[in-house]
């Protein structure tokens, strides 16, 4: 897709949003640059842009079909989405249903240990102090967002994962757990933005247990796009696979 130069409206660490020529409506190009540890380590992984917006473009349909409003309007072509402009509140909204990652780390939790219900955890979404943990009343002090905002988001949120989950299982994945980010469309609904993604979320394979996101990059192992590519042919069905004559 032809994105015209000077457009360029925000460029994140994996993704730039671009102005279209309808005021609500952006494009959301997904980049092959791939980062972890607060930025610090950092590569270019070819083809990573093109799966992560092909598995982001199916789940945030799924998510739609569900009746969940999301920024997605359609994946012109591979690696470029078009979607709602959202003026994004900057939390980062962790769902976790297994116990991994850093929340090991930080609590004394069990290695594997489920939750039912899920947890959720709610970051800061700034690089300048690292993304901390927030409560609602540092939330509220910040003027980030509203309880009744907190209210929505933690409903939508459970939703989201009782949704994904579900169809996750049926194609044989694990979802330990997944980041996902809010923004308010030009009505000031609270709607679901940013992608959902091997960068943003955790895959493990039900059979073999072999880990299928980012966290073989941040544990500098091989296979990354492998483990990316396998995700995608999971999720896609025949029909999306012949629309990009995906042949994998
Ligand atoms: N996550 C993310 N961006 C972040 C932090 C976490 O997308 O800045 C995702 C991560 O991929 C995982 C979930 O949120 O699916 C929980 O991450 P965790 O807190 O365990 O941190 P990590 O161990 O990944 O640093």
């Amino acid at each position: 897709m032809n994105l015209e130069k000077g457009n360029l409206l925000y460029r994140g660490k994996a993704k730039d949003v671009y102005q279209t020529d309808h005021q609500e409506q952006v494009i959301v190009k997904f980049r092959d640059d791939i980062t972890a540890g607060d930025g610090e380590k950092k590569e270019v992984m070819g083809l990573k842009g093109y799966y992560n917006s092909l598995i982001s473009a199916k789940l945030f349909k799924i998510l739609e079909d569900a009746g969940i409003k999301t920024q997605y309007i359609d994946l012109p072509e591979p690696g470029c989405m078009l979607s709602h402009k959202l003026e994004m509140i900057p939390l980062e909204v962790i769902t976790r249903n297994i116990a991994a990652g850093s929340l090991l780390k930080r609590f004394p939790f069990q290695e594997g240990q489920t939750f039912d219900p899920p947890i959720i955890q709610i970051d800061f979404k700034n690089d300048e102090y690292h993304d901390p943990m927030l409560n609602d009343d540092i939330i509220f002090a910040l003027g980030l967002a509203t309880s009744n905002d907190l209210d929505i988001i933690r409903r939508i949120t459970l939703q989201i994962n009782g949704v994904l989950k579900s169809f996750l299982e049926s194609r044989g994945l694990i979802f330990p757990d997944f980041k996902i980010e809010y923004g308010r469309d030009c009505n000031g609904n609270i709607v679901l933005g940013d992608e959902i993604s091997p960068d943003t979320c955790r895959f493990w394979d039900k059979e073999t247990r072999d880990v299928l996101d980012k966290d073989l990059f941040r544990k500098g192992e091989s296979g990354v796009i492998e483990a990316y590519q396998k995700v995608a042919n999971i999720i896609l069905d025949k029909e999306d696979k012949k629309k990009w004559s995906l042949d994998f």
